[in-house]
């Protein structure tokens, strides 16, 4: 697969580029190798602990601390030992074909986890894990990474969740432009460029029409460097960052779907490498909002499948994309569907449905707004995990 051009060309990062310093926790040891994402049907080495005692103490005054990293239970986590954590009902097994799925429930929601495919399904939307589940002994194991930065933030998503809460300022970024086309249809004849700019300057006033102040990387047929489209957001101060993008996969033209990208926590695999550039020991800027960030594209990727009814491609995770990495705010990159599909290339072509493209970003914003604002001092981002103030519906 390769996706538009332009979402990758700016330089990787080093950590000792990062300025400031990361707020990142330091990487935990590896119990075991990262998988990359070539492997991701083969199971990744089992380190699982079979021994279910003792369990990890749950501690007090935490509505929802996180699964402690420090345990026996490093790396493989027995799924029911993380449902027992949380004082969840234990998984079911529901179905067998193609694979094994487990179910769990949480937060009023559930996730779907087959054995052996990275496609996860939480709260009706897929979500590609970096690790396979496994079964060990009878058992489905994840990966603790999967549990802590996949599951935990979308099972337990909710309305206030602080993405828009520290002004009503988002940055539309258009991918591409000038002589940078990006990608482009089968027949040559139109370009990545347009498109994205159509579904921004559709989607401006609709965020627009929520009280929200729109800030755009392009109004027209410029280049725009992708450190200057991060600058643009710095300079306005944003509380979000969404970049439209369309994709291609030349010699996979039956590919078609919508893809919703965040950046690749530390640790993880990302799903989607290029170029061979996925350095799980980096971290970047935009760490720092794992969790948000997560959330951010699952609620887009729900809205836009809901009003353009395109295949679910996946939330998916991505270290090479320039344009989140130095983000000091949630961020992610929507890949509106492939242009390299004849069918979904005309469906794109059609103003209609880039409309409804817009629509779609701005129903998940709109969930967002319902968020009231919170002081300059008080919104911090706060150290560690986020902690919810109000129990999840079991
Ligand atoms: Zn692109």
């Amino acid at each position: 697969m390769l996706p538009c051009p332009g979402a990758a060309t700016a330089p990787p990062l080093t950590t000792n580029e990062l300025d400031p310093p990361l707020t990142v926790a330091p990487a935990q040891p590896l119990a075991s190798p990262p998988v990359a994402p070539s492997q991701l049907t083969q199971p990744p080495p089992a380190t699982v602990v079979t021994n279910r005692d003792p369990l990890p103490q749950r501690p007090t005054g935490e509505l929802f601390p996180l699964w402690p990293t420090n345990t026996l239970l490093e790396t493989q986590v027995p799924l029911r030992d993380w449902a027992d954590y949380y004082a969840l009902p234990a998984p079911r097994r529901i179905g067998e074909f193609p694979q094994p799925t487990y179910e769990v429930r949480a937060g009023g929601g559930r996730a779907l986890l087959r054995i052996g495919s990275p496609r996860a399904t939480i709260r009706g939307v897929d979500v590609l894990l970096t690790h396979v589940p496994q079964l060990l002994g009878g058992q489905p194991v994840l990966h603790r990474l999967d549990l802590q930065k996949s599951l935990h933030p979308l099972l337990w998503v909710d309305d206030a969740a602080p993405l828009l809460t520290t002004n009503r300022i988002i940055v539309i970024d258009a991918g591409h432009g000038g002589k940078d086309v990006g990608t482009g249809t089968g027949d040559g004849r139109h370009f990545e460029k347009t498109y994205t700019l159509d579904w921004a300057l559709r989607l401006r006033p609709l965020l627009e029409r929520q009280g929200l102040q729109v800030v755009m990387t392009r109004t027209n047929d410029v280049e725009v460097p992708l450190a200057h489209r991060v600058f643009i957001a710095e300079e306005a101060g944003a509380a979000l960052f969404i970049s439209l993008h369309f994709n291609s996969a030349q010699p996979v033209p039956s590919r078609k779907g919508l893809e919703t990208y965040a950046l690749t926590p530390p640790g993880m695999p990302s799903t989607f490498v290029r170029d061979g550039e996925d350095n799980p020991r980096l971290a970047f800027p935009n760490n720092a909002h794992d969790r948000e960030n997560l959330q951010l594209a699952w609620r887009i990727h729900r809205a836009v499948l809901n009003t353009t009814h395109a295949t679910d491609r996946g939330v998916q995770r991505a270290r090479f994309l320039g344009v989140l990495r130095g983000q000091g705010r949630p961020a992610v990159l929507v890949e509106g569907g492939y242009l390299s599909n004849p069918e979904e290339s005309r469906r794109i072509a059609d103003p209609q449905y880039r409309q409804r493209l817009a629509e779609g970003v701005a129903d998940a914003v709109r969930e967002l707004v319902r968020a009231p604002l919170v002081r300059a001092s008080a919104a911090t981002p706060p150290e560690g995990p986020a902690k919810k103030t109000s129990p999840p519906a079991q």
